[in-house]
């Protein structure tokens, strides 16, 4: 059984199917290009995902084996050395575990062994909805329509019992793989907001839908306040599966909770991402609407660049969401597409420069989701939010964070007792960065009036 982002025991069809297959399964983690390629944060989050699945697996009997190298190689090596007859995984949908699981699932098959995989990451395989004509969908709207009424199956329950091997396979230290190098000291300060692990998503989930659920219509947009799932962190590595989530929703919604329904629409945004990069992977790393191409975005690396990514554009709202990012992992939805806008259109920075530093900074890092929020946010995207709707970010603070409360919870400079979470900024940035908290907060870099224009006028002189 190969683990990579369904690090969870319950409602596992893959792990299911072989455990009932009565014979010994061998839990596996690789350590390959794709976890060395994954961006500081969510490379050093799946490296706790891991160890923790191992704990999980132990308190069953079990054991995960840790291997490195590439895939296919290490699966033939243990395939050898145990003489397993069957290899089992649950499918991912990036182009480049597409392309490297179809190579090892027809070697593997070719070599007489039974390699399968499963679903599991989605509600919703992404060909099986199609529209009326056979296409894919290109917009939220009816997309949710077409699935809402679909069946999602029932969820799983963790397989009773895990057969072991006579002999374990020896396995390599996952310590010795430094997967918090890049986090550097930064690991410190964001662990305390990590909640790790199965049992820690669920519990998230049913505090959630006890206390939460009810006015998740209304409490979504306020980032100071704690009333969405977070359960993006959990879902991005399997530690919970979206159907868990959404049978949960369904429960909750006939239980009078209202706010379900939108909830239960936020799962299916996750799953039109999927559905996107499976027809359309470009989305990835080219402007979905190709005629974009010709807009000039800024992809330097600008000190206008580097104050975006350092929280000090002078602008409250972009600044606290980023340093939200830099302690906590996440960001709040609503600071990420206030943050998104301010680059791409005040900053006229090409949507890559961000996507590039959330896949660096993100612990809840999922490609098809921060993808999809670029692109719709740059308005190159499906779907997306048009180019001369620009958020006003001051705006709004005044209609999401009346209080400043979010402003203050992040944002140290210039007060007299600023919060705690404000100041561990400080202790988990680089120090190169040469920032402190009794530096003075600085001027709009560009104001929100005179971006707004500049962009709307790049955008009227556009040659598309
Ligand atoms: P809730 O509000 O409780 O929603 C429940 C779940 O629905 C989420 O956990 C998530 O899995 C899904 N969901 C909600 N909103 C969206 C959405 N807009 N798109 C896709 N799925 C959604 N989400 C990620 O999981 N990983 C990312 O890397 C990511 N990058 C983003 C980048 C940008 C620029 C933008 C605008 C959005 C991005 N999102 C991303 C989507 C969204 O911001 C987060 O999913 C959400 O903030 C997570 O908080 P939550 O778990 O409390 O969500």
């Amino acid at each position: 059984m190969w683990f990579r982002r369904d690090l969870r025991l319950s409602d596992h069809p893959a792990l299911k199917a072989a455990c009932d297959s009565g014979r010994p399964v061998i839990p596996l983690v690789i350590r390959d290009q794709s976890v060395d390629d994954l961006g500081a944060a969510p490379k050093w989050r799946w490296g706790l995902g891991v160890e923790h699945l191992a704990q999980a697996l132990e308190g069953k009997g079990s054991r995960l084996i840790f291997r490195s190298g590439q895939a296919l190689t290490v699966l033939q090596k243990l395939i050898d050395e145990t003489g397993a007859g069957a290899v089992y995984w649950s499918r991912l949908y990036d182009p480049q575990a597409v392309d490297r699981d179809s190579t090892i699932k027809a070697t593997l098959k070719d070599q007489g062994v039974d390699a399968r995989s499963y679903g599991g990451h989605l509600m919703f395989e992404p060909w099986t909805t199609e529209t009326k004509t056979g296409g894919f969908y290109k917009v939220y709207t009816p997309f949710w329509r077409s699935v809402k009424n679909r069946e999602v199956d029932a969820p799983l329950s963790t397989p009773g019992g895990f057969s072991a091997p006579d002999t374990w396979p020896a396995s390599e230290d996952p310590g010795d793989w430094n997967l918090r190098a890049g986090m550097n000291r930064g690991a410190e300060v964001v662990r305390p907001y990590v909640r790790l692990g199965e049992s820690a998503a669920q519990s998230r989930l049913g505090a959630f839908m006890a206390s939460k659920v009810a006015t998740y219509d209304a409490g979504r947009d306020i980032p100071a306040e704690d009333r969405t799932s977070n359960l993006s962190e959990n879902l991005a590595l399997g530690e919970i599966s979206p159907h868990q989530c959404w049978h949960a929703g369904v429960r909750a919604l006939n239980e009078g909770k209202a706010g379900a329904g939108t909830f239960l629409k936020e799962l299916v945004w996750r799953e039109f991402a999927y559905h996107l990069m499976h027809h359309t992977p470009r989305i990835l790393d080219q402007n979905w609407k190709e005629d974009w191409d010709s807009f000039p975005w800024n992809t330097d690396e600008t000190a206008q660049v580097t104050a975006w990514k350092q929280g000090r554009t002078g602008i409250q709202f972009v600044d606290a969401a980023m340093r939200e990012m830099y302690v906590t992992g996440r960001m709040h939805n609503r600071g990420r597409m206030i943050v998104a806008s301010y680059l791409c259109k005040h900053l006229m920075t090409h949507w890559k420069v961000g996507q590039a530093w959330f896949d660096d900074c993100l612990i809840d890092w999922d490609p098809a989701a921060n993808a999809m929020g670029w692109q719709w946010s740059a308005g190159s995207g499906p779907d997306a939010t048009p180019y001369f709707r620009v958020f006003n970010p001051v705006t709004q603070l005044d209609k999401f964070d009346k209080n400043r409360d979010y402003v203050s919870q992040w944002i140290a400079e210039d007060r007299r007792n600023p919060a705690d979470a404000a100041l561990s900024y400080f202790k988990a940035i680089p120090r190169a960065w040469n920032l402190s908290p009794d530096d003075t907060y600085p001027h709009p870099i560009v104001p929100a009036d005179a971006g707004r224009k500049r962009a709307l006028s790049a955008y009227e002189n556009r040659d598309f």
